[in-house]
């Protein structure tokens, strides 16, 4: 997904550049010109570096693509069973110790699936309309499959419609302000802005009977360029499937939270789907605008409120009614297999510390963005450490490549491994994720603060196909535009605090694999992907004649992907000294509680909670951070002791009763918002109370991250 994974394209956040100069350095791609941070032999390091740099292929990465995307793989078929052992063999070859993982999940496919209008007289809808354009090699493939959603329950229902825009929060209570009143009715949102399963989670809090999610030309059609086949946008009838599972509850399978669900786990560990807090209780299911149509044209009702107007030729009107829609949904439920690819190179020196690198290899349908862009590159980052294998080389950590499956339907195969070693992972340096690796040329990165200055230095060395690093281009791209020039950006990354002269790196929500590793485990983690005009997402058109004209026609960003993803994993597990950043990691959260103080005092006035406590606590936070920098940059030579301080930060902003009301949650600073899904919501237990206007639970939750940071600060302070 980068369920959004993906897809986070979805957010339809505008870039926002930072203000404040970039430093475009202008540093040269020889990595044996300067330093590496972490290691006493930086010119050995850059040789291991430069021979790994020289392997990862374009045309081999074309050739994988192909191969992974020939025939729809959806989680749980025989097809996606292939492609994993395609990856298996592929992982063998490299001579990593290479096994495949087998998971029990509870995920639905379609059966039935109508959306019919029944009124006003005289309007007709019957879909969804089969997913056609001219001349798609790929669309005609019998095993596509038919539009859903992933974990909607089955149901017949029919009602008035009403449209309610985007389906936030706010959108709902400006419908209550127009005494328009969803309960017991049908509601037509359209994709955009926020996770689809808040959209839903949303109604269903306000008492809507069914929900119909459609993706409007405004956001991802011809509104934003030419569609597709003539161009990267969505055409009339492509549908964006996809899961509608409250993974902010909890992620992985909705009958096992917190623990791994292998074949033999018997019944009685689980719970019911019924009573899983991550299943929605309404039905919902997509449509393209080309069904979304009619539907709307004869909506009656008050005009809908002017930023709610899409780009369909007519005004949209709120409802309810006169149309009226019949839905009928029949999900064939089941516990389905799935198969994770697991690949390790044993560490020489380290073997228990777990530098882990991962993608999700399974797609809604061809997934040539979404997921396959990534699994491309991985396999070509995998090829050049084996290269190194050849040599002689022996990582210091163990490497770990995970190929996850089941990630469309709720991060299930990443989550089920990770709750499967949860105590191995405990001393797990670091997690890095590629999803949609590739949809075009423009960089970028979301990580925990810790992690950010050292993706940096990795996309240093880093050659971009368009001449210089990696890093001079991100750095060109994140300049802040002229006046007058209104280019929204493809890049799904929320702005993060900016708190260092330096081009900004995103903050981690939820939407793809790195979900278990940070906010279950403390794992610190990174995710990455190069972004374009891409409004196929999750339709049958995200297949590989799309990539090929659209996407990397060349793949020479796969193999710019392979190499950073490759780099990263390297780098980290070789390092002498762990080259984490806690300095940075202090002064962002200083700059999420100054934002939260400001929210506290508008909601509160007088009344809001003090927050001298915790805002030392995060000041001592960020001092001990600098301290243990300089120590970092001496390379004392007892490193170990050294790096088990590191190892052991991120975990203490862990707490062990998780957040309020969603205990699989545990990580202090970072959380999916369960009212915007993909986008991070930063220190999340005092966040939330405030959007809820809850002064008492602010006030708790200002003490539990006081405690967190003070005893974050405190293993720092233990070196
Ligand atoms: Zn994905």
């Amino acid at each position: 997904m980068r369920i959004l994974s993906a897809a986070l394209l979805y957010l339809s956040i505008l870039f926002t550049a930072p203000t404040g100069t970039i430093i475009a350095n202008a540093e040269s791609p020889n990595p044996s010109s300067s330093s590496i941070p972490g290691f006493r032999d930086s010119a050995a390091e850059s040789a291991v570096e430069s021979r790994f740099l020289a392997v990862p292929d374009p045309k081999l990465a074309e050739e994988h693509l192909r191969t992974l995307t020939k025939v729809p793989h959806m989680a749980g078929t025989v097809e996606d069973k292939a492609t994993a052992d395609y990856v298996a063999q592929k992982f063998r070859e490299a001579g990593l110790e290479t096994e495949i993982v087998e998971y029990k999940v509870w995920i639905n496919y379609p059966e039935e699936i109508s959306v019919d209008l029944t009124a006003p007289a005289g309007a007709t809808m019957h879909g969804p309309t089969r997913e056609h354009v001219d001349n798609d090699p790929y669309q005609d493939d019998p095993r596509v499959v038919m539009p859903f959603s992933g974990m909607s329950p089955s149901g017949d229902v029919e009602a008035d419609v009403i449209y309610a825009n985007y389906g936030t929060p706010d959108d709902f209570d400006k419908l209550a302000k127009l005494n328009v009143d969803v309960r017991g009715k049908i509601v037509l949102v359209r994709y955009g802005q926020n996770f689809r399963g808040v959209k839903v989670f949303v109604a269903q809090e306000r008492g809507a009977a069914g929900v119909i999610i459609y993706s409007d030309p405004a956001d991802d059609g011809w509104r934003r360029g030419d569609k597709y086949p003539d161009g990267p946008w969505r055409p009339d009838t492509g549908v964006q499937r996809g899961s509608v599972g409250y993974m902010f509850e909890f992620a992985g399978d909705p009958t096992t939270p917190g623990i791994a669900s292998v074949p033999s786990l018997p019944d009685s560990k689980r719970i019911s789907p019924e009573q899983s807090a991550q299943v929605p209780k309404i039905p919902v299911t997509p449509l393209s605008y080309h069904d979304a149509w009619p539907i709307l044209e004869h909506l009656g009702g008050p005009d809908s409120p002017r930023e709610w107007q899409g780009s369909l030729p007519f005004t949209y009107h709120v409802g309810p009614g006169p149309s009226r829609v019949k839905m009928h949904l029949k999900q064939d439920y089941q516990f389905r297999t799935l198969w994770d690819v697991i690949g390790r190179v044993r560490g020489a020196e380290l073997p228990d510390e777990w530098v882990v690198a991962g993608n999700h290899r399974d797609a809604w349908v061809y997934g040539a963005v979404d997921p396959n862009s990534g699994t491309a590159a991985m396999l070509e980052a995998v090829h050049g450490i084996a290269e190194l294998l050849k040599s002689g080389w022996k990582p210091k950590r163990t490497l770990v490549f995970g190929s996850w499956d089941g990630e469309e339907e709720g991060l299930m195969g990443s989550t089920e491994w990770v709750e499967q070693h949860e105590n191995e992972l405990k001393n797990s340096p670091a997690y890095f994720n590629v999803d949609v690796a590739v949809s075009g040329p423009k960089f970028g990165v979301s990580a925990v603060p810790s992690l950010k200055q050292f993706v940096r230095d990795v996309t240093k060395v880093v050659p971009s196909p368009k001449g210089g690093t990696v890093y001079e281009e991100w750095s060109k791209a994140s300049q802040p535009s002229p006046p007058g020039t209104t280019e929204a950006s493809e890049g799904r990354r929320a702005p993060a605090a900016q708190v260092k002269n330096d081009v900004p790196v995103g903050d981690l929500g939820s939407g793809s694999d790195y979900t278990a590793f940070l906010q279950h485990l403390g794992v610190p983690s990174a995710d990455m992907s190069s972004s374009g005009p891409y409004g196929v997402y999750h339709s049958v058109f995200d297949n590989f004649a799309w990539f090929k004209k659209f996407g990397d026609p060349d793949f020479v960003y796969e193999q710019q992907m392979a190499r950073i993803l490759g780099l990263e994993a390297i780098r980290m597990a070789d390092a002498d000294v762990l080259p984490y950043d806690y300095e940075e990691y202090g002064k962002e959260v200083v700059a999420y509680l100054e934002t939260a103080k400001k929210r506290a005092r508008d909601k509160f006035g007088d009344q809001a909670p003090d927050f001298t406590a915790v805002m030392n606590a995060a000041q001592s936070f960020e001092r001990a951070g600098a301290k243990l920098l300089e120590k970092q940059k001496e390379m004392p030579h007892d490193s170990g002791r050294l790096n088990q301080v590191l190892l052991s930060t991120e975990r203490a902003l862990l707490v062990e009763q998780g957040l309020p009301h969603r205990p699989w949650y545990r990580h202090v600073i970072y959380a999916p918002g369960e009212y915007t899904g993909y986008a991070a919501v930063v220190i999340p237990g005092v966040n939330e109370a405030l959007d809820k206007a809850d002064a008492e639970r602010a006030k708790q939750q200002l003490q539990v991250l006081a405690t967190a940071l003070e005893r974050a600060a405190k293993v720092l302070e233990g070196y």
